[in-house]
Formats: structure tokens, C-alpha cells, sequence
């Protein structure tokens, strides 16, 4: 057994801590990967408030994952030591069903094993990125390109696969016209991508306070929600709208902006459930689509097109005490555009 050291959380309203965790023997496919930054996700907010259910507290959050191999299992092919990698929402699936098949680990239909709040295949919870080390199986581990930081990928593991698939799932491009809603994590993440696949992209923002950031992201335009005007001026615009609010929103507003056979993807994931008037979709033949993280293979493939686009998150880099703090600034919307623990401060 290895001890890592960790930063924990023992209930919807406590703050975290200090704490020591254990991680497992190497398996023959097992890597131990020294952890030197973890993203905050907003997905560890919603977890670690048990907004998504019954949560199995002590909780360790933390799915974005980024290190360097320090010992690899006596089978394991794809890695050795020294090597700089990541990892994401997930750290195995049942690899043998339709979707794991595919590619698609995230959506195993056995359930993937999630990077915390899961349960692994020995039985034991799963315990995340807040730490020093973890050990995954190799095929659950990402190669971080050398031209990105280990402090700027850890972002890319959730917040950049998350907008990335959806994206090239519904064929953003030259030619087509995408809106991202809400600039935080996974909204600044989109933009940056989205422009890079050559599509028009245009910010929904609750205000204009981010609009020269979402510009220099590579939006070409930006408007407020809060303006009642915008929703007259866009309507019937978009192709392709990425939804990444955390909160509810009207969503039936939104549909308004779609074009005939647009889609509204949402990514955003609130705890409480969404409603909608199918109205607003009928007219239009318009859709409405869920989209989860990515599998395995497009997770490293969008590492490798952000590394030749040149494209990072903006990152605000933490110690571990400054957690709490951190949480409080996402739910303000206050952040600029993730926060990064920094794990040799643990
Ligand atoms: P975040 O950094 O907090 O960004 C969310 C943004 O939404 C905020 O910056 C804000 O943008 C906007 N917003 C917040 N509250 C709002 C409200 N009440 N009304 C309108 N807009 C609001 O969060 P994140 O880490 O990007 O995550 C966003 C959501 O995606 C979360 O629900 C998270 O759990 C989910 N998620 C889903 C997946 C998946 O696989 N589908 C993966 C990761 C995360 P503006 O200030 O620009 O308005
Ligand atoms: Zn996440």
C-alpha cells in the first residue's frame, strides 16, 4: 500500500482537510503516478454538496488529473517512469460491452468506475485528484504532450474532453455557427476549441463583464442574457449552442436560438432537473442533447489538438488550503477560468 497525502471533505457543508489515503499495490497493469496538479471541477462542488445524491464522505475529489510516472506494474506497456500524464473523470470500465468496444468508456454500459465517489473493482472507494498519487490502470491514463504545462493540462482532462466531444460530435466547423452559454470552466475551454475547429463562435454570458477574455479566446461575438435584447437579436442563429451553465436555466429561451435542425447540447449538469416546452423544439425540428466527458482515446486525441492549436486553459494556481476559498469563487462565478491545486503544497 501506498500513502498518498490528500485534501478531504467529511459532509455537504464541511470544509476540507488534511487527510492520508491509502492507494493500492501496483497491479501487473497499474501505474503509480506522482500527482503535481489537480483542477477543480465544478462536478467536485456538486459531489462534494451532495447535490447529486448520497455521497460516501470522507470524500477526496478531483478528476483532472496531472502528474509524471514514478513506478509502472510488471506488465504495463504503454508508460514508464518519467513520463508526463493525465487523468480524467473515469479509472476503468468493464472494456468488454458494446461502448467500451466503441471507444466510448464513459458511457460502459456496466457504468465506468469514476475517478472518486466510485467504487473500484477490488471493492474499495475510489478516491481522486485532491492528493500526491493514485494509482490507475494504464489504459485509463492520458499522455500529456510536452509543449503543455502540467499545471495548464490537468484543466484539459474534464473541462477540455467535456467541450471537445460534443463539439466534434456535432460537427463544429468552418461554416458553422456555435454559442457557448456561461464562460467559466468548461465555457472558456469551449470557446478556445470551438474557434479552433474553424467554427463562429459567440459567448452567452450573464453579463459583460468577461467579454474582452472571451474575445482574446476567440470568440468573435459576446452578449449578455441578462440583456432582454439579445434573445430577439439571435433568434433562429445558431447551429450548435454548448450549454455548460451549473444551474438551471430556460432552456425553452434557448431553443429560440437554434436554426432549423439546430442543437442544444448541455453539459452542464444542476442538480435539480431542467423543464422544457417541446413546442420550442418542434417548430424547428430543433434537438436537445446530453453529452458526457469523452472516451479514452478522444480524450488523448484532444490533448494532442490543443498542444498543436496552442491551446491552454487559463489557470489560477492554488495551495491546498485555498480549497474552500476557491469553491465559494466558482459558485460566485468568480473564477478566471479554473483553479489548479498545486499538490506539493498537501
Ligand atoms: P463553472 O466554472 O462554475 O462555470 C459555469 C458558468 O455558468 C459560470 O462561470 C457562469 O458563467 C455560468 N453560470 C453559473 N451560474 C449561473 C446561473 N445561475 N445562471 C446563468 N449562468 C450561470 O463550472 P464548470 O466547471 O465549467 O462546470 C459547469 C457545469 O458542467 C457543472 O454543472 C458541472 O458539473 C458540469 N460538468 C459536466 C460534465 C459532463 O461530462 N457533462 C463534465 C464536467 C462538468 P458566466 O459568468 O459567463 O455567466
Ligand atoms: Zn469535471
Amino acid at each position: 500500500m501506498i500513502t498518498a497525502k490528500a485534501r478531504a471533505v467529511d459532509g455537504p457543508d464541511q470544509p476540507f482537510r488534511a487527510a492520508e489515503i491509502k492507494r493500492r499495490d501496483l497491479d501487473t497493469h497499474d501505474v503509480l503516478i506522482e500527482i503535481k496538479y489537480a483542477g477543480i471541477c465544478h462536478s467536485d462542488i456538486h459531489t462534494a454538496h451532495g447535490e447529486w445524491g448520497a455521497v460516501n464522505y470522507p470524500l477526496v475529489p478531483g478528476h483532472e488529473i496531472a502528474g509524471i510516472v514514478t513506478e509502472v506494474g510488471s506488465e504495463v506497456t504503454k508508460y514508464k517512469v518519467g513520463d508526463r500524464v493525465g487523468v480524467g473523470c473515469m479509472v476503468d470500465s468493464c472494456g468488454e460491452c458494446e461502448n467500451c468496444r466503441k471507444g466510448e468508456e464513459q458511457y460502459c454500459l456496466k457504468g465506468n468506475i469514476p475517478t472518486y465517489a466510485g467504487v473500484d473493482k477490488y471493492g474499495e472507494p475510489t478516491q481522486g485528484g485532491y492528493s500526491t498519487h493514485i494509482v490507475v490502470t494504464e489504459g485509463f491514463v492520458v499522455r500529456i504532450p510536452d509543449n503543455i504545462g502540467l499545471d495548464a493540462a490537468a484543466p484539459l482532462l474534464c473541462a477540455g474532453i467535456t467541450t471537445y466531444s460534443p463539439l466534434r460530435h456535432w460537427g463544429a466547423g468552418p461554416g458553422k455557427k456555435v454559442a457557448v452559454v456561461g464562460m467559466g470552466g468548461l465555457g472558456h475551454m469551449a470557446v478556445k476549441i470551438a474557434h479552433a475547429m474553424g467554427a463562429e463562435v459567440t459567448v452567452l454570458s450573464q453579463s459583460l463583464s468577461k467579454k474582452e477574455d472571451g474575445l482574446q479566446f476567440g470568440a468573435t461575438h459576446y452578449y449578455a442574457t441578462s440583456d432582454p435584447d439579445t434573445f430577439g437579436k439571435l433568434a433562429g442563429h445558431f447551429d450548435l449552442i454548448i450549454n455548460t451553465v451549473s444551474a438551471s436555466i430556460n432552456l425553452d429561451a434557448y431553443f429560440s436560438l437554434l436554426t432549423l435542425d439546430g442543437t442544444l447540447v448541455n453539459v452542464g449538469a444542476p442538480g435539480e432537473p431542467l423543464s422544457l416546452n417541446v413546442m420550442s423544439l418542434i417548430g424547428h425540428r430543433r434537438s436537445f442533447a446530453g453529452s458526457m466527458i469523452g472516451g479514452i482515446r478522444e480524450t488523448q486525441e484532444m490533448l494532442d489538438f490543443c498542444a498543436e492549436h496552442g491551446i491552454a486553459p487559463q489557470i489560477e494556481v492554488i495551495s491546498a488550503d485555498e480549497i474552500d476559498e476557491a469553491y465559494k469563487r466558482v459558485l460566485a462565478s468568480d473564477v478566471k477560468y479554473r483553479f489548479v491545486i498545486d499538490t506539493s503544497t498537501m
